[in-house]
C-alpha cells in the first residue's frame, strides 16, 4: 500500500523537463528560465508560494497557477523545472475536485496545504476597514492553520502523513449552501455549524453565523480551533477522544491553540446548544488564577472524566488551563496521553504512567503552576490578521 502511494507520488511529480538538461537562462530572466506571471495581486504572491494548491491561482490564464511563465528570450533554465513541478500537482488537485466542488459545479476559492483542505465561498469578510474577498481570507486562513499544525506537529512528534486525511474546512456565504454541504457531503441535516470527526476530518459552516458574523478574526479563529479538534480526531489513528472520558485534552487543545495564536478564546463548538457562551470574555489567565484560588476542593477528578460536550463554560477554561500546563511543564507527555485516551485508558491510569503522579497530586501541581505563572492581567488580545 504505502509501496504504490510513494510511486504514484513519484510519478506526479516527475517533471517533464529533465533537470540535467535545463538551459541557463539569459539576463532578461536573471538566469531563472522563467519570469513571474504578472496576472498576480503582488502582496498576495508569498502567500500563494506558500500553499500545495490555489483553485483561484489555477484559473490563470498565462500560468495556470505556475506562478511563472516562460522567458521569452531563452530556452528556459533552473525556474522551468519549478514551473512544470507546480502544473503537475495542479494539475492533480484539478483532475480531483473537492465534494463541495462537484456538488455545485461551480468555481470556488479552495486552498490546500500540508495539512488542510479549505474553501472559503464566501463574498466579504471584515477585517478592520479592510474587506477581503474569500480567495485572501482562505490564504491568511492557510498562514494560521499551518502556524497551528506545526506547533501541534512538534508537540505531538507528528509529521503531516501522520494524520490519514487533510482536514477540510469550509465556510458558507449563505446559510443555505452550508445546509446544502451539510445534508448531502456531511450528511447532517442541520443549520448548525458541524464538524465530523475521525476518518475524513471535515467542518462546515455559514460565515455569518451567531459569533461569526463575517469578520475575518472570527471565521480564522473558529478554524484554528475546529481545526485542532478535527486533526487530533484523526492523527496517528482515526478516533476521537471527545467521546470518550478526555472531554478536557479535546476541548482544552483545540482552546489552546486558538489562544496561542489570537490571544483569546472565542469558539465553543462541541454541544451546538452551546455555541453562544462567552466566559470571561475569553481571557482566561486572570479567570484561572481567581477561579483556583477561590475553589479549593478538589476539581481534576470529576473534570477530566468527562465528555466533551459536557462541559461547563468555565470548565472550558479548566480544560484549558491543565492542558496549558502539560503543553508547558510535561510536553512530552501529550502524545502518550492522546493515545492512551484514544484507546480508552483513563485519566487516573494515564497520569500515574506518564506524569508519575496521581490525579490529586496532579491537581497540586498544577494550581501551584498555575499560582506562580499566571498573571492578574491578561495579554491583549491580537488585534489583526
Ligand atoms: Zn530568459
Ligand atoms: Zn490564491
Ligand atoms: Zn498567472
Ligand atoms: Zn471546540
Amino acid at each position: 500500500m504505502l509501496t504504490s502511494i510513494v510511486l504514484v507520488a513519484a510519478a506526479l511529480f516527475s517533471a517533464q523537463v529533465d533537470e540535467d538538461k535545463v538551459g541557463t537562462g539569459c539576463d532578461f530572466c536573471k538566469n531563472r528560465g522563467a519570469v513571474a506571471c504578472e496576472r498576480h495581486d503582488k502582496h498576495l504572491l508569498p502567500l500563494e508560494e506558500q500553499v500545495r494548491f490555489c483553485s483561484v491561482a489555477a484559473s490563470c490564464k498565462d500560468c495556470q497557477g505556475a506562478l511563472l511563465v516562460d522567458c521569452k528570450r531563452c530556452n528556459g533554465g533552473p525556474d522551468s523545472v519549478k514551473l512544470e513541478k507546480r502544473l503537475l500537482t495542479f494539475k492533480g488537485y484539478l483532475e480531483n475536485p473537492a465534494g463541495p466542488e462537484a456538488l455545485f459545479e461551480r468555481p470556488m476559492p479552495r486552498v490546500v496545504t500540508d495539512h488542510y483542505d479549505l474553501i472559503i465561498d464566501v463574498a466579504k469578510l471584515k477585517e478592520g476597514s479592510r474587506k477581503l474577498d474569500g480567495h485572501e481570507a482562505a490564504h491568511l486562513m492557510a498562514v494560521e492553520l499551518e502556524k497551528a499544525a506545526e506547533l501541534l506537529d512538534s508537540h505531538f512528534g507528528a509529521k503531516p502523513f501522520h494524520n490519514s486525511r487533510r482536514t477540510r474546512i469550509w465556510y458558507w456565504n449563505t446559510i443555505k449552501d452550508h445546509k446544502r454541504v451539510n445534508l448531502e457531503l456531511l450528511k447532517q441535516n442541520s443549520a448548525m455549524g458541524f464538524s465530523l470527526y475521525g476518518v475524513a476530518p471535515a467542518t462546515s459552516d455559514w460565515a455569518g453565523a451567531k459569533g461569526l458574523d463575517f469578520k475575518a478574526m472570527n471565521v480564522i479563529s473558529n478554524a484554528v480551533h475546529k481545526g485542532t479538534h478535527l486533526r487530533l480526531s484523526n492523527l496517528f489513528n482515526a478516533q476521537w477522544i471527545g467521546n470518550k472520558k478526555a472531554g478536557w485534552f479535546d476541548v482544552g487543545a483545540a482552546h489552546w491553540y486558538e489562544d496561542k495564536l489570537f490571544q483569546r478564546v472565542s469558539t465553543y463548538c462541541i454541544d451546538e446548544a452551546n455555541n453562544d457562551l462567552d466566559y470571561e470574555g475569553g481571557k482566561w489567565r486572570a479567570a484561572m488564577r481567581k477561579y483556583l484560588n477561590k475553589n479549593k476542593d478538589g476539581i481534576l477528578p470529576e473534570l477530566v472524566n468527562k465528555v466533551s460536550g459536557t462541559l461547563w463554560d468555565y470548565e472550558h477554561a479548566l480544560a484549558w488551563s491543565l492542558y496549558d500546563w502539560v503543553a508547558t511543564v510535561h510536553p512530552k507527555a501529550l502524545k502518550p496521553l492522546l493515545l492512551g485516551y484514544k484507546n480508552r485508558v483513563e485519566s487516573r491510569d494515564l497520569f500515574r504512567k506518564h506524569l508519575d503522579m496521581n490525579v490529586l497530586q496532579v491537581e497540586a501541581a498544577w494550581r501551584e503552576w498555575v499560582a506562580a505563572t499566571y498573571t492578574p492581567k491578561d495579554p491583549k488580545p491580537r488585534k489583526k490578521l
